[in-house]
């Protein structure tokens, strides 16, 4: 099958490129029949999260706040790898500097395969105690919720909740990776959840060949050199296609 204009090039981009960056957002999950917040069908379109998914939601009410989180958790657990994930994976084995930035907390890059994967936002499988920092990993559904630990206190997932700040080691890392890169994908993100969308624009000013794949326009839109516009798993296996002829 030929490829489009705009996916030949960006696979000449690729195929000189040193060194890749991948942004992901809810979108990539999409088609793994995960929930995104924002956009058609959107988790917004149900629940106030941005109420709800902040520190203060949680601890004002967790019975409330664990409800919703461990439905989230039960989709993800049930959701597989889709073949954009997987093609991410393909790719990292193909180019020796690449790496995937995710806002998903779904884990479903690592069990595509992907090995160089920045968390920004957290999982959803590690809960800690509120009280006493007690952690554990847990991939099977919460028999009740909210979850205790042993000391008696609530636990919560570790995952970055609205208000808080980012691990800074984690978003050096990311930020590093941005600037350094040249070729920046931006997949499935609405970019609007700051800082995770300084990363595109971090990418261009340094040089980098930003593409976005996205179903709908976002606000990184203008600034792409090209916009790939539709579902990320088809993009990206007409990418591997086009890199493998
Ligand atoms: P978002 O929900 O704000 O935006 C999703 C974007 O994906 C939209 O721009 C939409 O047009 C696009 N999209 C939808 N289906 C697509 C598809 N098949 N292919 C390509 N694009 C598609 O998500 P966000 O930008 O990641 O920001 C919201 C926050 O929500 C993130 O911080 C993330 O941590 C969290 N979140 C994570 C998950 C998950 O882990 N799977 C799910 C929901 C929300």
């Amino acid at each position: 099958m030929s490829a489009s204009p705009e996916i030949e090039e960006v696979v000449r981009h690729l195929l000189r490129a040193k060194s890749i960056a991948v942004l992901t957002g809810a979108g990539i999950s999409a088609e793994s029949g995960i929930s995104t917040f924002r956009g058609k069908d959107g988790l917004w379109e149900k629940y106030d999260v941005e109420k709800l998914a902040t520190p203060r939601g949680m601890y004002a009410n967790p019975v409330y706040f664990w409800e919703w989180f461990e439905e989230r958790r039960r989709e993800m657990i049930k959701a597989k790898p889709n073949p954009a994930h997987l093609a991410l994976a393909e790719m990292e084995k193909m180019f020796p500097d690449f790496w995937v930035i995710t806002q998903n907390i779904d884990r479903l890059h690592q069990r595509a395969g992907s090995k160089h994967v920045l968390e920004l936002h957290g999982n959803a499988f590690t809960i800690y105690c509120t009280r006493d920092g007690y952690r554990m990993e847990t991939y099977e559904p919460l028999p009740a919720v909210p979850p205790f630990c042993a000391c008696g206190a609530v636990m919560r997932p570790d995952v970055v909740l609205f208000e808080e700040m980012l691990n800074e080691e984690i978003f050096a890392k990311a930020f590093e990776k941005a600037r350094s890169c040249d070729v920046f994908f931006s997949i499935g993100t609405s970019a609007v959840v700051y800082p995770a969308a300084y990363l595109p624009l971090e990418a261009k000013r340094n040089g980098a060949y930003l593409v976005e794949i996205n179903t709908d326009e976002t606000p990184l839109s203008r600034h792409a050199d090209v916009v790939l516009s539709g579902k990320a798993g088809e993009i990206l296996q007409k990418v591997m296609e086009h890199i493998q002829k």
